[in-house]
């Protein structure tokens, strides 16, 4: 995968939205053209949101056009303003500019006029079933549903009893409104769909002003013919409701917004229902909607993702028709692209072994100097102090080492990076036969810069005892154990294949100047990985989080 993907970025063909939206202009039909993000307030923002954000604005920015963010929050029972700040910060972070910020709940005044016409067109009726005897008479796909003993009721009857839901004369569940369609058609949607029902429930916005509340079918399309957006992109399973859509449109004679479809976003290794995450957050699964294993966009922030690595795996990912599910390595290939070319390198010993250079001068210390960033060989360097006993990986020594180790083993040598070469001579080891020490010794014309140019195989990193400073470490890995987790056998839950090592903590023995970055990106540990100042973070504790490896231990 990697081969392809660092292949020299072809000019791609357009996604079949592009040519749509090229033929619509190209056609005259729209002078610019409007798109709208729609979340529902009822819970954070995940990388699937990411992507239909990217793709939103996306094309609006590449054809001149603009997006809306309006809320679609209709359903008062599981929404909240918590969520609606979080959503405007994530979108702000991925680094797209809204149009307007909208409420479909602005819209009720609007959708309640428009419901009555329907009725006065004798499209809609109040109905006095229950909604479980409504689903119950619905037929099947076979079968034709029985129409309503209310669908019969005249205009007059249906404006009073509309009017008397709305002031708030019956409870819940008592009444609703429903188009009147066809309780034989093909498709379900059709047969005498609900558009309003009873809920008294204060609502973030409206507050108890509403005690009806507009179905998603009845508000979603009628929402973007208010705004007149020309492009209103959704997810694959809404394809059987855009005949519906149509046809609101169609009896209402409202702007005509036109729907299309595209795959959702399924990542392996993710759950990504908000339903689910939020039971992950409840039951403390993960310590909260940001926790760095969690798929939310303030999750992956807090691991250390930016912005333009998420709209770099958007771009990967495009535009397609048939649902899939995309390598979560994908999404970790993107943010090592970026940070590789953008992060502060430091070292860090995360499993230490001390290692002793017995022919170095006790107590001297020498300044060895690297770049922040080797990719900008004009750009800063940072100063890593060099002494007698440093830290080096357990895992770079090897006293019985297979053919191909070129890392540190009895009597050979590496090079301490930006440093001298050294030679090991001897172990020190503990009753339980541990090493605890490694003593070797050191070529002190090997100092880069100070003499002829010498090469070994292998190169470790190393941070020097005296000056380390100690951070705690935490190491995340993907939540779950199964790749496919929509496709888990029946009889087994999500949770039943949560992953026992998703988190294990280290302490990090680091070099000083990690300290003083002010980079606010993921820093490279050399030869480790990415990893990020978590927000829990302090100067006393710090604590630095593992936002991907160096390589993928997939
Ligand atoms: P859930 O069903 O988990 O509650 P949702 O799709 O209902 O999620 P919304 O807040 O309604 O969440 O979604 C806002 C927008 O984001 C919608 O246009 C929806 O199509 C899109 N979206 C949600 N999930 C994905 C995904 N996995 N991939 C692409 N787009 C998505
Ligand atoms: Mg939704």
């Amino acid at each position: 995968m990697e081969e392809i993907l660092k292949e020299p970025e072809k000019e791609r063909s357009l996604n079949f939205l592009e040519e749509i939206i090229e033929n619509d202009l190209a056609a005259g039909k729209y002078k610019s053209i409007l798109t709208r993000f729609p979340p529902e307030p009822n819970g954070y923002l995940h990388i699937g949101h990411a992507k239909s954000i990217c793709l939103n604005f996306g094309l609006a920015q590449r054809y001149g056009g603009a997006t809306n963010l309006r809320f679609d929050d209709t359903n008062p029972a599981k929404e909240d303003v918590e969520y609606v700040d979080s959503i405007k910060e994530d979108i702000a972070w991925l680094g797209f500019k809204w149009a307007k910020e909208l409420y479909a709940s602005d819209y009720f005044e609007q959708l309640y006029e428009w419901a009555q016409k329907l009725i006065e067109k004798g499209l809609a009726y109040v109905d006095d079933q229950t909604q479980e005897q409504i689903r119950q008479t619905r037929g099947t796909v076979s079968q034709p549903g029985t129409p309503s003993p209310y669908r019969d009721r005249g205009v007059e009857e249906n404006l009073k009893l509309f009017a008397e839901m709305r002031e708030g004369k019956y409870s819940d569940g008592e009444k609703v409104l429903r188009a009147k369609i066809d309780m034989a058609h093909p498709n379900m949607l059709f047969r005498d769909p609900i558009l309003y029902r009873i809920i008294h429930t204060n609502h973030h916005r409206t507050g108890d002003k509403w005690c009806i509340y507009p179905m998603y079918d009845y508000a979603h399309g009628q929402s973007d013919s208010i705004e007149n957006i020309t492009h209103s992109i959704c997810t694959l399973e809404f394809d059987v409701h855009r005949p519906l859509y149509d046809w609101f449109i169609e009896k209402l004679e409202i702007f005509p917004s036109h729907q299309y479809e595209f795959a959702r976003l399924n990542l392996t290794y993710t759950v990504m229902s908000k339903r689910k995450l939020l039971e992950l957050v409840r039951t403390s699964v993960v310590s909260g909607w940001d926790d760095p294993r969690m798929p939310t966009i303030c999750g992956l922030r807090r691991r250390g993702y930016t912005p333009e690595s998420i709209r770099m795996f958007a771009d990967k990912v495009g535009v397609a028709k048939r649902d899939n599910i995309i390598d979560l390595s994908l999404l970790e290939w993107c943010v090592r692209e970026d940070l590789n070319k953008r992060s502060n390198r430091y070292m860090a010993v995360l499993n230490p072994v001390k290692l002793v250079i017995t022919n170095y001068p006790e107590g001297k210390t020498e300044n060895m100097t690297a770049l922040m960033n080797p990719a900008e060989t004009e750009g800063p360097s940072r100063t890593i102090p060099f002494s007698k006993e440093l830290y080096i990986e357990r895992d770079d020594f090897m006293e019985n080492p297979p053919k191909k180790y070129f890392r540190l083993q009895p009597g050979g040598e590496v090079r301490l990076k930006y440093s001298y070469i050294i030679k090991c001579e001897d172990v020190i080891k503990d009753s339980e036969g541990n090493i605890t020490e490694i003593r070797c010794t050191y070529d002190p014309t090997s100092r880069p810069g100070g003499g002829e140019w010498r090469s070994v195989k292998g190169t470790i990193h190393w941070v020097s005892v005296e000056h380390a400073k100690t951070a705690q470490v935490r190491l995340f890995d993907r939540l779950f154990t199964e790749a496919e987790m929509d496709s888990i056998p029946e009889d087994k839950q999500y949770t039943d294949f949560l992953n026992p090592h998703s988190l294990d903590y280290a302490t990090g023995y680091c070099e000083p100047a990690l300290f003083e970055d002010k980079s606010n990106i993921a820093v490279q540990f050399e030869r480790i990985g990415y990893f990020i100042k978590d927000s829990e973070s302090s100067a006393e504790n710090p604590v630095f989080n593992r936002t991907v490896g160096l390589k993928s231990a997939w």
